[in-house]
Formats: structure tokens, sequence, C-alpha cells
């Protein structure tokens, strides 16, 4: 979902960007007219997430999985292992497509379970000369999402695509941070990736230039033609979230619409979720019904009322509420007060 104030700006400039007479689609990416665009994004992504000059912002095309395996290209610089950390179905993605680069040293994982808790960090078997750490923030599957930031001495990698600019974030921490646009973002075709200055230009043999992140740095990520539109959409919803209050504010907002979920969730007998409350999802708030034989239903019923995209991924079966930044509080109001009613007629 993208803010309605995001859509109808993209739509009032659609034929004629601030006067040029042309669409943000048809301009040339070296023009200054996209350069303007392109370098107001990064400013205010800068400025929303405090982003210092030891990093450089890239806004890549190839989305979210394609950082699976540039990752390892970049970030290896001559060592041979990196530590994963596995909660879930993007880290265990993750891990499979590094695996031709490296070789990978399983932290924790959280399989046996179902994927349903984060390990405890005593449990962790974490290597201190591997190439960096890995790990997913919030899976966007599982409804897995660790509230702190783990503590290593590698460089942390971090797949932020579910959870990016929904809370404020220490940046500094962090060697690396992607994330695909799509879920908290812009329309899909973007990648966005923050990376530490002084951990790029020592690529694996072979890796291809438009995949080495110094090479992209050192042309502003224009080393071929960037996804225009999308990096245009992206700086829309970074002034977006800017004017209604940063990270800070979202936070307040996103805390208080997944717990709104939750509460009606861990108080009724009806409806139930099995992820250890300690890290439980703010942004993708799974539930399971009684009996799978209600799932049509409440799909259906759901819809009549307006409620869309309700159905859990197939591989984790269920229900499943994504509420990122764009989705309004009202509207997650509006689910609760549908599946009260739900559990009333069919409980
Ligand atoms: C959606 C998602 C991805 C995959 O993104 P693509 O852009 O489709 O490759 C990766 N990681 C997480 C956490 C996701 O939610």
């Amino acid at each position: 979902m993208l803010p309605d104030e995001v859509m109808s700006q993209a739509q009032q400039e659609m034929l004629d960007w601030q006067g040029t007479g042309m669409s943000v689609m048809e301009i040339g990416h070296r023009t200054p007219a996209f350069v303007n665009i392109a370098t107001h994004a990064e400013q205010t992504l800068r400025e929303l997430m405090d982003i210092t000059d030891e990093y450089h912002v890239l806004f890549l095309s190839g989305g979210a999985t394609h950082q699976f395996s540039v990752v390892p290209m970049n970030l290896l610089r001559g060592k041979t292992a990196a530590d994963y950390i596995d909660t879930g179905i993007w880290s265990a993605k993750a891990v499979r497509l590094a695996k031709p680069y490296l070789n990978v040293n399983e932290v924790c994982s959280a399989k046996e379970t179902g994927y349903r808790h984060i390990p405890p960090v005593d449990s962790w078997q974490l290597d201190d000369t591997a190439a960096y750490c890995y790990y997913t923030e919030n899976e966007t599957v599982g409804g897995v999402e660790f509230q702190y930031i783990p503590d290593v001495k590698t460089p942390l990698v971090c797949d932020m695509t579910s959870s990016i600019l929904s809370r404020p974030v220490d940046v500094s921490r962090y060697g690396l941070i992607f994330a695909g646009a799509q879920k908290n973002i812009a329309p899909a075709g973007l990648t966005i990736v923050i990376v530490k200055k002084e951990l790029c230009g020592d690529v694996l043999p072979f890796t291809p230039d438009l995949l080495n992140y110094e090479m992209q740095a050192n042309d502003n990520s224009m080393l071929n033609t960037p996804p225009t539109f999308n990096w245009y959409m992206a700086g829309l919803m970074f002034d977006w979230i800017k004017s209604n209050g940063g990270l800070k504010e979202f936070e307040r907002i996103n805390r208080e619409k997944s717990s709104l979920l939750y509460q009606l969730i861990d108080n009724s007998g009806f409806y139930r979720n099995d992820v250890e409350p300690s890290c439980r999802s703010r942004m993708n708030v799974i539930f399971h019904l009684p009996d799978e034989k209600l799932m049509t239903p409440f799909l259906q019923e759901a819809e009549e009322n307006r409620l869309f995209a309700l159905k859990g991924h197939k591989l984790a079966g269920g229900l499943r509420a994504s509420i990122y930044n764009a989705m309004p509080l009202q509207a997650v109001q509006e689910l609760a007060d549908f599946m009260l009613e739900f559990e009333r007629r069919h409980g």
C-alpha cells in the first residue's frame, strides 16, 4: 500500500513534472531535472535515518533477493566464511543463495520450531573472524521481528526489506543495510543499499561492474539506467514520512497498530498467533482461525468489507495482515472490528 497523498501527487505530476512539460518517466536519468529528483530522495533518506558520510546510499534494481548474492560478492574481502542467523524463510533463502560464494556458519536456527521465535543470544555460535554477520530484521512470512540490534564483532548486514523506515535505527551499528522498496517505500523494482564505504572495493573476481557497490557509488547508482520512476516515488514517500513526523512518530503509530491486533488475537479464544510475544512483527501480523474451513468465508467477507490481501504466504498458511507505514490506524481498526464481528458470527 502507498499513501493516498503520495499517489495523488504522482498523479498530479504525471504529465508535467514541475513545469518541464514532461513526465518523470520521460526524463533522461542524467538530466539536471532527474539528478535533482535523485539527490533530493537520497538527502531525505539520509536525514530520516541519520545516515552519515561514512556510508554510501545506493538506488539499485534487481530486488532484495538479488542482494542475497551481491552481498557476498562485495563483502567477503578476501575471507571465505560469514555468519548467518536463520529466523525464517527469507534468511534461509539468503543462506542458500550465498552458499556458492562462501562457507556459511549458521549462528543459530529457529527452523526446528517452525520459525516461531528468535533463538536466545547466549545460544548463538558467532565466529569473530567471519567476513560479516547477516540477519533479517523482520521475517515477512513468519511474522518474526528482531526488537534489538544483534551485538556482533564483525560487520553487521541486515535485510530490512519489510521493516525499513518503520522506526528509528542506529545505522552506525551496521556494515550494510538493504531493502527492496516494494514493502515500505515504493513500487516494486528498486532496492536501496546503505553500505559503509570502508567495506567497499575488494570484490570477488568476476563480480560484474553493475554489482560492484563501489563502482555504483562512484557513478551515483547510474552505471546504467536506474529505475527512475521508482526512485522518484521513493523520494515522494520519504517526503511524506518526514512531513508526518519522521521515524519516531511512525514507530509510535506502528506500535499502536500492531498492538491493537495482537491484543485482539490474544484476548480471543478464536484467533491464534504462535509467535513468541518478544519477537512478534509490527509489520506483518500472522493469525490463524480455529478451523481451516473458515478461511474461505473469512477472506470473502473481508473483501466485501474492502479488507484485501489477508491470505497468509503459501509457505506459512493462515492469515496475515501486512500493516506497513502507509496503512492508517483507522484501517487497522476496521480490520479489528471485522475480526470481532466474524468471531461473533462463527465462533
Ligand atoms: C519481500 C522480501 C524479500 C524479497 O524481495 P524481492 O525484491 O522480491 O527480491 C526479501 N527479504 C524480505 C525480508 C522480504 O520481505
